[in-house]
């Protein structure tokens, strides 16, 4: 069942909201040469507490970690490690954050120090078919319209979209109806309603869309080992434009 949220809900989560962005804005500036990937975890994890919200991500379903710190080939769900970054690296964070019991969600994907033209065109490619998606989030819309503007944009570049992971509804619990995915034909699925709120997350490959998980059972990665990229934000549908909720000064 797809809910619409009452005012006071959109506030709770345009809290939680806030406090991802801000936290990925903190993570982006922290994102250098040899950083491991467990120091952006503390650093969320210590923001986020300190933003007055919980870290949504920690034992979720057995997650054991504040952030997903996803480099390179690794598509999502990678594990914060000692692992440092190295220079012509992308690492993709995703972050979520509860607020009255209310959740947001967003990941962004930065690149590390120097990287390839190619590694820097998938990833502004990969948010630029986030954009036509939330474009497409209208009252009177049908959800797989979303769906087929990330995969027009994304593969207009040549990329693939991963098909065995979507985005999803989220509100009181972070993962609700519907699923989103970033592929469909257009014109299919629920009509959009004012209320909605949605986390669009294209997950963009360079090569095959075809993944595999690794032995931990939660690591996400390419088949080819190629590089993947990925963008999310947790928005509102709205009678006018949709509302971005984890973006940093959204209205
Ligand atoms: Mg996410
Ligand atoms: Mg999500």
């Amino acid at each position: 069942m797809i809910t619409c949220k009452s005012d006071k809900e959109l506030a709770y989560m345009r809290d939680a909201g806030k406090v991802v962005a801000r936290t990925l804005v903190e993570l982006k500036n922290a994102v250098k040469v040899n950083v491991p990937t467990c120091e952006l975890d503390q650093l969320a994890e210590d923001f986020i507490i300190k933003s007055g919200a919980r870290p949504a991500f920690k034992g979720l379903y057995g997650f054991p970690y504040s952030i997903c710190a996803s480099v390179n080939e690794e598509v999502v769900h990678g594990f914060p490690s000692l692992r440092k970054l190295k220079n012509g690296d992308i690492i993709s964070i995703d972050i979520g954050a509860e607020v009255n019991g209310y959740f947001g969600d967003s990941a962004i994907t930065v690149p590390v120090g120097d990287v390839s033209s190619e590694a820097m065109q998938l990833i502004r490619a990969t948010e630029e078919s986030l954009y036509k998606g939330i474009d497409r989030a209208k009252e009177g819309a049908r959800l797989s319209d979303i769906s087929n503007a990330v995969q027009t944009c994304a593969e207009g570049y040549g990329y693939s979209v991963v098909r065995d992971y979507v985005g999803h509804g989220i509100g009181s619990s972070p993962h609700e109806d519907p699923q989103v995915p970033n592929f469909g034909k257009p014109g299919r699925g629920p009509r959009l309603k004012a209320g909605m709120t949605l986390a669009i997350e294209p997950m963009i490959n360079m090569g095959t869309h075809e993944v595999r998980t690794l032995f931990n059972n939660w690591t996400v990665v390419t088949l080819d080992e190629k590089l993947s990229a990925h963008f999310e934000h947790t928005i509102a549908i709205t009678d006018d434009k949709p509302e971005i909720l984890t973006k940093v000064g959204s209205r």
